[in-house]
């Protein structure tokens, strides 16, 4: 796929689209019926289906039964980090292999023609932004990811006799599935909003931001405090009816979504 079809190219090899972003139908006022029928297709593909995928794997075969989570077992917290870890290795290293590795897709579409790896900078832990976003990834975020997932399923091993189920509660619980992108949606804006106010931005999100120039692994190369409050959304499902199934699916939204960029599978 040609990408001067959809963009034009400056003199240092940059790349910018011709259409600047635009708002989600879902999102503009007044409402364009015709628009948002059209755009309700890419609203579950690819991403969000394989998100809600992933959470069902998790809640149906991969974690440890809820009942396990009743009293504190370290080994239980273990487990959690592991599978977290490995399954994000998976995903974010499929990407940063493909594109920054093997280079599939050589320079096409790639906003800063620049590879992440020739940003040899001070800002970064041992002066390289791979290395510093992957262990950011796996000692800050990862940790707190698990935190985060470990406290709301305790929270559910608790409520057990009267966990309402998906079958009991079916129109309320879609409802809810079907909302948990624009939940996402507002509140990485309202955070984002917040992170950008200068004493914050210093603070806390001018590490995320020190990736100029980010591959799949900045995603998650956060301040702990912003770690916290991106992945915390999920929260939200312990204070509002819901399922652990579905916390789960709010955690994946937030935690896979890595920085893919216009990838041309
Ligand atoms: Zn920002």
């Amino acid at each position: 796929m040609d990408d001067l079809a959809f963009g034009s190219r400056n003199k240092r090899g940059d790349w910018t689209p011709d259409e600047s972003a635009s708002t989600a139908p879902l999102f503009m006022f007044p409402p364009r019926p015709l628009a948002l029928l059209k755009w309700i297709p890419s609203y579950f593909l690819l991403f969000n289906l394989l998100f809600a995928a992933s959470a069902y794997l998790w809640w149906a075969y991969l974690l440890p039964d809820l009942s396990r989570f009743q009293d504190f077992e370290l080994i239980v917290v273990l487990q959690l980090y592991l599978l977290n870890t490995f399954a994000l290795m998976l995903f974010y290293g499929f990407f940063e292999i493909r594109l920054y590795v093997m280079q599939v897709q050589g320079q096409r579409f790639k906003f800063n023609v620049r590879c992440p790896s020739d940003n040899k900078s001070d800002v970064f832990w041992f002066k390289s932004q791979i290395i510093d976003n992957v262990l950011r990834t796996l000692l800050i975020a990862m940790p707190l990811w698990t935190f985060i997932q470990y406290v709301i399923l305790s929270f559910y091993a608790h409520q057990v006799p009267s966990l309402p189920t998906l079958i009991d509660h079916p129109i309320y619980f879609a409802a809810l599935a079907l909302i948990v992108p624009v939940i996402h949606e507002t509140h990485f804006y309202l955070i984002h909003r917040g992170l950008h106010w200068g004493p914050f931005y210093r603070l806390f999100h001018s590490v995320h931001h020190n990736s100029v120039n980010p591959s799949p692994f900045s995603l998650l190369s956060m301040h702990p405090v912003e770690v916290f409050l991106y992945l915390g959304v999920a929260f939200l499902h312990v204070i509002i009816p819901s399922h652990p199934l579905l916390a789960l699916y709010q955690l994946h939204y937030a935690g896979f979504r890595c920085n893919t960029g216009p990838y041309r599978i």
